[in-house]
């Protein structure tokens, strides 16, 4: 078909113009970055939801601790109530007798609260130790997390900045040629889903490198400049 050497020449420009921007569309699509946002967004849920278990923990600690300081201190009440009673009975023997024996309860049930009392503590500390932990971590991934998008940003952003650079470039290409020759391209692109063009290279295609066969070649070459390639349908510029 008919086609100036400036519609060759732009058929050429917009072809590259497309590759490039399918090249960097896909580059964007797979930046990294992605991955490590996602990854690390899953490792935080991971770690909000044994921050959320360790919260319990601690409460269930708190709980315990408070419950044997509150026994303890009514204890301590009682222990006082009773020595004062031994004090004030003075002579009564019988009477001492019974509540020294209550002291020597009250004194053992103390002593076996302080052994709780100091597990309770080691317990609570221990899953303070845990909720330091949780906590850095989470302070970390934030950072990690943050980094990477700050970094997909800059990298995405680039390269979005150039793909809408070059479909600038591709619209001024595309309205300066033959919309003919422009409605073929597109739909070759469309069919080939890249590379639209080629050149006829002896009697091969240069795109699908077919060879193209006697009857055929005359045909095609009758339709210099521009032509089809009978195998696989793109363009073929026909020097
Ligand atoms: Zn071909």
């Amino acid at each position: 078909m008919q086609a100036s050497r400036d519609d060759l020449a732009a058929l050429l420009q917009l072809q590259q113009i497309d590759l490039e921007v399918m090249r960097q569309t896909k580059q964007l699509e797979e930046l990294p970055q992605r991955a490590t946002i996602l990854s690390v967004r899953q490792k935080r849920e991971t770690v909000e939801a044994k921050r959320s278990q360790v919260a319990a923990l601690r409460k269930e600690a708190v709980r315990k601790l408070t419950r044997i300081t509150d026994e303890d201190a009514s204890l301590a009440k009682k222990e006082a109530g009773v020595q004062a009673a031994i004090e004030a009975a003075h002579g009564d023997f019988r009477n001492a007798e019974a509540r020294t024996k209550e002291l020597a309860g009250i004194a053992k049930r103390r002593a076996s609260l302080a052994d709780d009392h100091d597990a309770a503590a080691a317990e609570l500390a221990k899953v303070e130790g845990l909720e330091g932990q949780i906590e850095r971590m989470v302070a970390d991934l934030a950072e990690q997390e943050q980094a990477a998008v700050e970094s997909f940003q800059r990298e995405g952003g680039a390269l979005k900045n150039g793909i809408s650079q070059l479909q600038a470039q591709r619209s001024a290409t595309a309205g300066g040629l033959d919309p003919e020759v422009l409605a073929l391209y597109e739909k070759a692109a469309a069919r080939s889903g890249g590379v639209a063009v080629g050149r006829l290279d002896g009697n091969r295609c240069g795109a699908c490198r077919a060879s193209i066969d006697g009857g055929r070649l005359i045909d095609l070459k009758a339709q210099a400049p521009l032509g089809t390639c009978p195998s696989c349908k793109r363009l073929l510029i026909i020097a």
